[in-house]
């Protein structure tokens, strides 16, 4: 039985006739930049999900990069980050002159470790990044704590985690600034390029806002410097269509996990954490085993699609020679690139499919 790692044609076979209609609408009325798909989508995105407000842009970067303008990041600044993540959680950093400093994640969720973060702040440092990765919430409240004391802009990077909650509060509205993605492979997945943009505070949100279209608020007057960041209406008419249907995939997903949680019986192997604080959208299930390789190939064998989520930290990519890290420097964060597998886990993973992959693994 053949098991993709992911196989995004099903989601979009089954609302074909819906996205084209909303596409052909959105086409019909040429709303191609921002406009009224765009605005509903914002409106249904915070009414569903518990935002005071959102914005869509057009990646999951650009929010990324937003934020740390609003933050006044500047050169000698120092950013927090975590080394364990998709890289652009970092770019925003360096787009504005400030530097990147790394702190190390905890084994358990992969996530930022609050004692590795107190530890990294200097005088410099001026900002956090913080990422809720595969969808699991990171530890809010220490990591808040740590931030006030030392004045920091929070930045969540909620790209995985779209639909989690901290407690009892939407992830991204707990720091200063919270960021998603909408590529097509993300929980919530556009036709395209997109991204959003939350914030609890107004004046955060109308920076931003003012940002995305080139740094104004009445067209040809700029009263601050800005960029293009607008999300396309085709975007946003096809996130409406599939943005009612979040809620059910993502506790297709939380199912899924459950199972492999309670089904996989290997030796050695690590399963992901289930903290209290915050449960997972399981935007990746991702497992820990000291021979991961020879599973990842005993897994081929039986037709199983995995995937390294993320083969190397980010202190160790070329592109970050000149920060001066070197291996060793983030221990828990290599040895999670060195174990790490991760799993097919999407909505329309069938039944049969997933008692597949869980015996499969089971006789490595
Ligand atoms: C996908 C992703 C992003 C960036 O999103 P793009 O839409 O590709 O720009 C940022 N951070 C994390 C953790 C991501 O997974």
């Amino acid at each position: 039985m053949k098991v993709p790692f992911l196989e995004l044609s099903l989601q979009h076979r089954a609302l074909r006739t819906e996205a084209l209609a909303a596409l052909a609408a959105t086409y019909d009325a040429t709303r191609f930049c921002l406009g009224k798909d765009v605005d509903d989508f914002e409106k249904n995105f915070a009414a569903t999900l518990g935002y005071p407000r959102a914005l869509g842009m057009n990646s999951g970067t650009s929010p990324l990069h937003a934020a740390c303008m609003i933050a006044g990041f500047r050169p000698g600044d120092e950013v927090i980050v975590p080394p364990f993540t998709f890289i652009s959680t970092v770019w925003g950093v360096n787009y504005v002159g400030a530097t990147p400093v790394f702190a190390d994640i905890e084994a358990a969720t992969f996530n930022l470790d609050p004692a590795r973060l107190a530890a990294a702040i200097t005088p410099r440092t001026k900002g956090v990044i913080v990422v809720h990765l595969f969808g699991q919430p990171a530890r809010m409240d220490e990591i808040m704590t740590i931030a006030r004391r030392h004045n920091l802009f929070v930045i969540e990077d909620c790209a995985q985690a779209v639909g989690a909650r901290y407690r009892d509060t939407p992830v991204g509205i707990i720091g200063d600034a919270g960021t998603f993605s909408f590529y097509p492979t993300k929980n919530l997945g556009g036709c395209g390029e997109g991204g959003a943009f939350v914030s609890r505070r107004e004046e955060v949100h109308t920076q931003a806002r003012h940002i995305r279209v080139h740094g104004s608020d009445r067209r040809y007057y700029h009263d601050i410097v800005g960029a293009n960041f607008r999300m396309e209406g085709f975007q946003g008419a096809v996130l409406n269509v599939k943005l009612p249907h979040l809620a059910t995939w993502n506790a297709r997903r939380q199912a899924i996990a459950a199972r492999y949680l309670s089904g996989i019986r290997l030796a050695d192997v690590i399963l992901p954490a289930t903290p209290d604080y915050g449960a997972s959208v399981w935007h990746q299930f991702t497992l820990r085993h000291p021979r991961r390789d020879a599973l990842r190939e005993h897994l081929a064998k039986h037709e199983i699609g995995t995937d390294l989520i993320y083969p190397v930290p980010l202190h160790l990519q070329k592109c970050y020679t000149v920060l001066g890290y070197g291996p060793g420097a983030f221990p828990v964060a290599e040895q999670a690139a060195a174990t790490c597998l991760s799993l097919p886990i999407f909505p329309e993973l069938t039944d049969a499919q997933l008692e597949h992959v869980i015996s499969s693994i089971n006789s490595f």
